[in-house]
């Protein structure tokens, strides 16, 4: 067995875009600032087109291994919750990452696993290997799943108080909370129970971000005896959109507007509206007269059964049947104040551009960061998932975010609250704090990522403990010279 001199880790990724994302941003900096070597584990089962290019141009960029396990076969019941699909397709995996690490001729001295994949902290314990979580989301989010199994009964309308941190008022908790009866929310208690078996937590976050929750993990006594082990907070950790040879049509047409003066519109990589919502929707934006950029899908009709993601992602799509769902006209109305983009857009390379100057978001943690990152103000959209809790803090208790009244998971929000919402970020007065909020989190977040910043600095302590194990991995196992 071989220990390199220069420390390597192996990254464990699970299945969906949004999962993979930042566990590829995360290798790209181990490997790029602290010139570390690493291989990314990738479960994925039916990757999207968007999944399998990001993939192509990871491994392309050459930067790092990446490995991608052996495809297991799984059928689910259609009613199988989302954490159970992704718990059951992560323990699948687990025997060829076994097999994968056994044969593995560098000996990795770490394995950063992500919330779905703590059942293989087993495995690093079995190699010498240090092992880590990394929550690709935020300390609100890490704190709910470390708390989770401690939790008991959630009394229906009663604030969720986490200890230490912001109460969440119950219509906002992650949904998984509201189905005890969920195989799901049995695999979410062990993975609450499972994170404190690491020797720390990676999370995306900053101290200006979410201060009060990090500082929990470190002085309440309660979230101190449940988390365990110390919480890193590395973030805003996002992926930059690479400088494309050629432009797409929303970009060019992104280079003649305003600075500030472009709304984006969407529900990440798989939300999508009810027919209703998407004509209210359209016409909001019209009313509003700011101009869009708007990422469509066929909208499905809400009903207690549907689900709101969208799963058969068919980046092909000519957008040809898109205006069946909008308004009569709207195309031609609008032709000079917005584009919509069916399906799927350059969304980072949008956020990015000066043009872009607010943002009507489904509040998943990359687009959030993705936002932020770039001094963008938000109009929150949660639709399932965590989404809810993510707009209660970015709106209550960070000040960057406005939201509709009702839950538009629940209800049809109408268009003249889109409407208004869209002018408050955009233009009018009441909108300049969050605004203002928004570019202080810009600056806030690149100054914690460079040098002798918080975020820099966390994830030098972990690439610290990465080396001292590599030593000590060296001094054991190390047969040639
Ligand atoms: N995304 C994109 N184009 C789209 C929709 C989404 O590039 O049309 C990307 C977006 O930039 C983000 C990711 O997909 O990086 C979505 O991740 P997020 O955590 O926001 O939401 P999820 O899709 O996981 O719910």
């Amino acid at each position: 067995m071989v220990i390199p001199s220069k420390s390597h880790v192996a990254l464990l990724a699970s299945p969906g875009f949004g999962h993979l994302i930042p566990v590829i941003e995360l290798a790209k900096r181990l490997v790029t600032v602290h010139s570390f070597s690493a291989t990314v584990f990738v479960v994925t089962t039916n990757p999207s087109p968007a999944e399998s290019q990001l993939l192509q141009s990871a491994a392309s960029a050459n930067l790092f291994d990446i490995a991608v396990l052996p495809h297991v076969n799984l059928t689910f019941p259609p009613e199988t919750d989302i954490v159970t699909r992704m718990a059951v397709m992560m323990r699948e995996a687990l025997p060829s990452l076994h097999s994968s690490i056994a044969g593995m001729t560098h000996r990795p001295t770490a394995l950063i696993v992500d919330l779905f994949g703590t059942e293989a902290i087993k495995i690093a314990d079995e190699f010498d290997m240090l092992k880590y979580v990394f929550i690709a989301s935020n300390a609100l989010f890490l704190a709910f799943t470390v708390y989770f199994p401690f939790m008991g009964k959630i009394e229906k309308d009663e604030p969720l108080i986490l200890p230490g941190c912001n109460p969440v008022p119950f219509e906002n908790l992650n949904e998984i909370a509201f189905h005890p009866e969920a195989q799901g929310y049995q695999e979410y208690i062990r993975i609450g129970l499972e994170i404190p078996t690491a020797n720390g937590v990676i999370v995306n976050t900053w101290e200006d971000l979410e201060g009060k929750t990090l500082c929990s993990f470190k002085s309440n006594e309660i979230m101190k005896a449940v988390i365990k082990i110390p919480v890193h907070a590395i973030g805003p950790l996002v992926r930059r959109a690479p400088s494309a040879d050629s432009k797409s049509a929303v970009i060019e047409w992104l280079d003649m507007q305003p600075n500030e003066s472009v709304v984006y519109v969407s529900f990440g990589s798989g939300g999508t509206l009810t027919t209703q919502q998407t004509i209210e929707m359209a016409w909001g934006l019209e009313l509003s007269q700011q101009r869009f950029i708007w990422v469509v899908r066929p909208p499905i009709d809400y009903d207690a059964s549907a689900s709101l993601y969208f799963e058969s992602k068919d980046d092909k799509s000519d957008g040809g049947g898109i205006s069946r769902y909008l308004p009569d006209g709207f195309l031609a109305r609008t032709s000079d104040l917005g584009r919509v983009v069916p399906m799927w857009a350059p969304q980072e390379e949008i956020l990015a551009h000066p043009a872009t100057g607010g943002c009507i978001s489904h509040c998943g943690w990359n687009s959030t960061l993705e936002c932020l990152v770039h001094g963008i103000p938000i109009i929150g959209w949660p639709l399932y998932a965590e989404q809810n809790m993510n707009a209660t803090m970015l709106t209550r208790d960070i000040g960057v975010a406005i939201r509709p009244t009702g839950q538009p998971s629940k209800v049809t929000v109408g268009r003249e609250e889109i409407e208004k919402m869209v002018r408050k970020i955009m233009v009018d007065k009441e909108g300049a704090t969050i605004r203002l909020k928004a570019k202080e989190l810009q600056k806030s977040g690149e100054k914690v990522s460079s040098k002798g910043g918080s975020s820099y600095d966390a994830l030098s302590e972990i690439v610290k403990e990465c080396e001292m194990n590599t030593l000590s991995q060296k001094a054991k196992f190390d047969i040639v010279p």
